[in-house]
C-alpha cells in the first residue's frame, strides 16, 4: 500500500497554521501518509526581530535578512507570518513551487486568493495527475466569464478534483491551538479505488479511470475536465480519511459535501466584517453589528441559492462552521473587522490600514466585494443584495458607513 504526500500551497497566516496541523496528522497517521509535508513558501527575506526568542546578536541568522524558508525550516517558526508558534520539525519549507508538489498526492492550497491563478498556472504539467486537492481561500473567482469558486477554478485549472475547507479559524487562535471547528466539504465523483465513497457523496456512477470532471456550474462558463481516478494502491480519499489528516483535538472537523456553500461562506462573510467593523469604527454598539451578520447571512443564502442552485443547501450557512459560526468570529476578531473598524475611527481608508498594520499579511474583504459587484453588476442585481452593494459603495466614497442602516433597509414595504 502507498502513501499520500501532502503539499501546502502557501505559508500565510492561515497557511503555516493549516501546515502545522497536516504535520502533525502525517505524523500521527504513518500509514495514511507520508510524514514529511511540504509547504511553498513565496520567497522573500526577513531579519529576524530583535523581540523573537530566536533573537541572538551573535548568530549569524540574525545579523542580516535570511531567506524565509532558511528561517522556517532552521527554526522551526514562521516568524513574519505565524510568530511565536512552534512549528513540527516534519513540516518542511520549499520556495520551489515545482519541487514542493513533486509526487504530492495532495494538495491543499492555502494562499491569498489574487495569487492562486499565477500559482496554478506555474504548476500546470508538474502535479502528479491523479493528485486531489482542498482549498482553503476564502473568496470568489469573477471574470468576464462569471462566477467560479476557487475549489472549481483551482479543479479546472488543473485538471484534478478540489474539495473546500472553510470554518470559524482565526488562524492565531488555531495555531495556539485554542478549540476551533471547520467545516470540509470534499464530494468528488465515487472512483477513487474501490472503497466505499465519501458519506453523503453521490452514489452510483461507474467506477473509471478517467472521468468527466463535475462540470463547473453554469454561471462560470468554462468546459469540463477530465479527471483520472486515484490509483487503488493509494488509501482511498474518503470522508474518514480527509478527517484523518485535518481534524486535531483542537480542530474539529465536520465534514459535509456542498462545496459552493463551504466555499461562499468563507467569501462573502468577508465583506459582511467590513460593513460590522465600519458601525463598529463609529462607535455604535453590538446591536448594529447584530444587525449587519443578520441581513449578511441572509445575503449570503440568496447569493448561494441564486448562483449556485444545483448543489448548495441553506444548512450549511445556518448550521455549519463556514456559515453562522465564522460570519460572527470574523465580526469580532477578523482582520477584516480590526481593519475597517480602524480606518473608520482613523479617517485613513482600509488599504492604508492594511499596509500599516498587517506585516504583510492580506485582507481578502476588499477585493471581494468588488467581485462580487462586478458580478452582480453584470447581472443588474446589485440591489437585491444590498449589504454586499453598500459596502461597495463605501469603499467607492460614494456611501458613508453611517448610511448603512438605510442602505440595508428593505424597500418593499414603503
Ligand atoms: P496572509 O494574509 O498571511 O498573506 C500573506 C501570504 O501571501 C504570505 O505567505 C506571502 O508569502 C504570500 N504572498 C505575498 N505575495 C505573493 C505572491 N506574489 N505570490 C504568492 N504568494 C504571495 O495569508 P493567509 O492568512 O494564509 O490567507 C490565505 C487564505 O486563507 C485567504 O484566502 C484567507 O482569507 C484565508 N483564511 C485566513 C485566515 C486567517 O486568520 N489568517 C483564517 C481562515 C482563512
Ligand atoms: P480575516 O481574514 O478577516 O482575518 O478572517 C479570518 C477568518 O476567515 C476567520 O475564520
Amino acid at each position: 500500500q502507498k502513501k499520500h504526500k501532502v503539499t501546502v500551497v502557501g505559508s500565510g497566516n492561515w497557511g503555516s497554521a493549516i501546515a502545522k496541523i497536516v504535520a502533525e496528522n502525517t505524523r500521527a497517521n504513518p500509514s495514511l501518509f507520508e510524514s514529511d509535508v511540504q509547504m511553498w513558501v513565496f520567497e522573500e527575506e526577513y531579519t529576524v526581530p530583535k523581540e523573537s526568542k530566536h533573537y541572538d546578536p551573535g548568530s549569524s541568522l540574525c545579523n542580516k535578512p535570511q531567506k524565509l524558508t532558511k528561517l522556517i525550516n532552521d527554526l522551526h517558526e514562521n516568524l513574519k507570518y505565524l510568530p511565536d508558534v512552534p512549528l513540527p520539525e516534519n513540516l518542511i519549507a520549499n520556495p520551489s513551487l515545482e519541487d514542493s508538489v513533486k509526487d504530492s498526492t495532495i494538495l491543499i492550497f492555502n494562499l491569498p486568493h489574487q495569487f492562486i491563478a499565477k500559482v496554478c498556472d506555474g504548476l500546470r504539467g508538474k502535479i502528479v495527475p491523479f493528485a486531489r486537492g482542498i482549498s482553503c481561500i476564502k473568496g470568489v473567482d469573477v471574470s468576464e466569464r462569471g462566477i467560479q469558486l476557487f475549489s472549481e477554478s483551482i479543479g479546472s485549472k488543473l485538471g484534478i478534483y478540489c474539495g473546500a475547507l472553510s470554518g470559524a479559524n482565526i488562524a492565531s487562535e488555531v495555531a495556539q491551538e485554542k478549540y476551533s471547528e471547520t467545516t470540509i466539504a470534499y464530494d468528488p465523483p465515487p472512483m477513487d479505488s474501490t472503497q466505499p465513497t465519501p458519506e453523503g457523496s453521490r452514489q452510483g456512477s461507474p467506477q473509471a479511470s478517467q472521468v468527466d470532471l463535475i462540470a463547473p456550474h453554469k454561471e462560470s462558463g468554462s468546459r469540463s475536465t477530465r479527471l483520472r481516478s486515484l490509483p487503488a494502491d493509494y488509501p482511498p480519499l474518503t470522508h474518514a480519511n480527509i478527517k484523518k489528516l485535518l481534524h486535531r483535538p483542537y480542530f474539529h472537523v465536520r465534514m459535509v459535501s456542498d462545496v459552493a456553500g463551504v466555499s461562499l461562506g468563507g467569501a462573502l462573510k468577508n465583506i459582511v466584517a467590513l460593513a460590522a467593523g465600519f458601525v463598529e469604527g463609529l462607535g455604535w454598539g453590538d446591536n448594529a453589528k447584530a444587525a449587519v451578520m443578520r441581513v449578511g447571512i441572509l445575503e449570503q443564502v440568496k447569493f448561494g441559492k441564486k448562483f449556485f442552485a444545483d448543489t448548495v443547501r441553506t444548512a450549511t450557512f445556518t448550521e455549519e462552521s463556514c456559515g453562522v459560526a465564522d460570519m460572527i468570529t470574523s465580526c469580532s476578531g477578523g482582520r477584516n473587522f480590526r481593519c475597517a473598524k480602524m480606518s473608520v475611527e482613523r479617517g485613513v481608508s482600509i488599504n492604508e490600514v492594511e499596509k500599516t498594520e498587517l506585516n504583510g499579511q492580506s485582507l481578502q474583504g476588499i477585493s471581494t466585494t468588488y467581485d462580487v459587484n462586478n458580478f452582480l453588476k453584470s447581472k443588474g442585481m446589485e440591489n437585491e443584495f444590498p449589504l454586499f452593494t453598500a459596502v461597495y459603495n463605501i469603499l467607492e466614497g460614494n456611501a458613508k458607513p453611517q448610511d448603512i442602516p438605510d442602505l440595508i433597509e428593505p424597500k418593499d414595504f414603503d
